[in-house]
């Protein structure tokens, strides 16, 4: 049992260990994928922007060129938005003065009066020279196709002696990462999705929730850690849809905004979810399985070995009177000579036969003959009381008696309470006088020069002198002389 609760742990524990390899794998391989997506949406914002950079440098270059003040207004509109054509999904390009009036449009030659004063980019671009490319909040357009989501791209006009002269513009359609996000396949419940690095949601395909864009994450958990470490990747519980997600992100190059693709953990872990029920479940029946059959094996095992005990203590059990047999009495005979050899100690042996049992059998008949037998057995077996003494049925009417660490006088006692014994048998009479028995007894100490076989003969001249000289009594074979 201990062998096969040890099989069954090892399997547990090898499964185990290489489902949790399995599990890294899955996710070292959704981690890259996710990383290949992060990193192809990088490039392509990148390209994206530079185009927008170009056509409001290319707008502010024009602007600052004395020579196009002087020819026709369509050339010097075509020469400032030259550059712009190349720019994807393209909302206006504007150029602002000071004050934050369009004094250019891409679209027309004669802008309408607008002023975009109070504009985050600005703002900006008033308050901080350095600004640079600018990049504003998404802001919808007024007009009546209310879900046109816009982001507009800026830098400072200077002036001669670097004076704030105004903001070039150009605004884009979120159409754009709509379009770029929903042509990467990225599964189920998963997202991917562009951060400004305040925090503000640019862009979300597919949208997990209806009016996400331009809301503000900075403080969800998840987000504020993305905003913190700009690039990696990690598993987190999604504040939107409470399920867990694995995050991957990226900036886009230097510029603030950052990708963040979500995959449903669900989704990437499905088919180990289903291998690891599988394999589990299989080894789990094997493990049963196992266990199983070494519960029944332990069973017919325990089952066999009580059987075999039983059956050996029947092979060495007489059957009439419960006495070890002469098989047991050979063995242990053999077993205490040769220990008594070594250990020079005496060893008796008594042959005891009933007296005239033939008699006695005719008289009661086989079945009281048995019957007799075994008071006489119980009388012996009752004074043997060392656990090395051994009374056994020699065959017949006759007993033996092997009596290690004994010498002639301690045996003589527990042969004449034998002798004594049997005769005060209640109700066991031959013609009226007790049932009797003779006893022939030898003993081997360390002066003996003898054998186990003289020992026996000995013994056996000794009862046959007890019968000779009128039964019922005991005779030791040292006064045969
Ligand atoms: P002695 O005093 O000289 O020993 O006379 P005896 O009659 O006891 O000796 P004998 O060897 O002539 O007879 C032994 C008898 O014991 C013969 C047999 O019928 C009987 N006997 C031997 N084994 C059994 C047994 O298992 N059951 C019964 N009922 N009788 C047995
Ligand atoms: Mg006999
Ligand atoms: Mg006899």
């Amino acid at each position: 049992m201990l062998g096969s609760g040890l099989t069954v742990a090892l399997i547990v524990i090898i499964v185990t260990a290489l489902l949790i390899r399995e599990h890294a794998s899955t996710l070292l391989a959704a981690t890259r994928s996710t990383t290949n997506i992060a990193q192809l949406i990088n490039a392509d914002v990148l390209r994206n922007v530079e185009l927008y950079d170009l056509a409001l440098t290319g707008l502010i270059e024009a602007r600052q060129r004395e020579d196009l003040s002087g020819v026709a207004a369509d050339i010097r509109h075509q020469v400032q938005f030259d550059l712009s054509t190349a720019a994807p999904y393209k909302g206006e390009v504007l150029l602002l003065d000071a004050q934050g009036n369009v004094i250019a449009d891409s679209s027309t030659l004669k802008p309408t009066s607008r002023n975009f004063a109070n504009r985050d980019y600005f703002q900006a671009h008033v308050r901080d020279a350095q600004a640079g490319l600018f990049i504003s909040r998404p802001f919808r357009i007024h007009c009546n196709c209310d879900q046109v989501w816009r982001m507009a791209f800026s830098r400072r006009v200077s002036g001669p002696n670097g004076e704030f002269a105004g903001v070039a513009v150009a605004t884009m359609r979120l159409a754009y990462f709509d379009q770029l996000f929903s042509s990467l396949t990225i599964g189920n419940g998963s997202s991917i999705n562009l951060l400004s690095s305040k925090g503000v949601l640019l862009a979300q395909q597919p949208l997990l929730e209806r009016d996400m864009i331009d809301k503000d994450l900075s403080d969800r958990p998840n987000f504020k850690r993305i905003l913190r470490e700009g690039m990696g990747s990690f598993q987190a519980i999604s504040a939107i849809s409470g399920k867990e997600r694995l995050y991957t992100f990226t900036s886009v190059g230097a510029l603030p905004l950052i990708v963040v693709v979500a995959l449903s953990s669900e989704d990437v872990f499905a088919q180990w979810h289903r291998a690891a029920l599988l394999t589990g479940g299989a080894t789990g029946i094997l493990c049963i399985g196992v266990l199983w059959l070494s519960w029944m094996l332990r069973r017919e095992l325990r089952r066999r070995h009580r059987a075999e005990r039983v059956l050996s203590e029947l092979a060495a059990t007489d059957a009439l009177t419960g006495l070890p047999n002469r098989r047991i009495l050979d063995e242990r005979l053999r077993l205490e000579w040769d220990r008594a050899q070594r250990s020079t100690e005496s060893l008796t042996l008594l042959m005891i036969d009933v007296d005239h049992f033939k008699a006695f059998n005719d008289r009661h008949g086989h079945n009281g003959g048995d019957e007799a037998l075994r008071n006489v057995a119980q009388v012996i077996g009752s004074n043997i009381r060392r656990p090395a003494d051994l009374a056994a049925r020699y065959g017949g009417e006759e007993f033996a008696v092997v009596l290690p660490h004994t010498d002639a006088k301690g045996a003589w006692v527990i042969a004449e309470h034998i002798r004594s014994g049997v005769a005060h048998l209640p109700k066991v009479t031959v013609d009226g006088r007790p049932i009797t028995v003779s006893i022939g007894m030898s003993t081997w100490n360390k002066r003996s020069r003898t054998s186990l076989e003289a020992l026996l003969l000995s013994a056996d001249q000794a009862l046959y002198e007890a019968k000779h000289t009128g039964r019922n009594r005991i005779v030791d074979a040292a006064d045969l002389g």
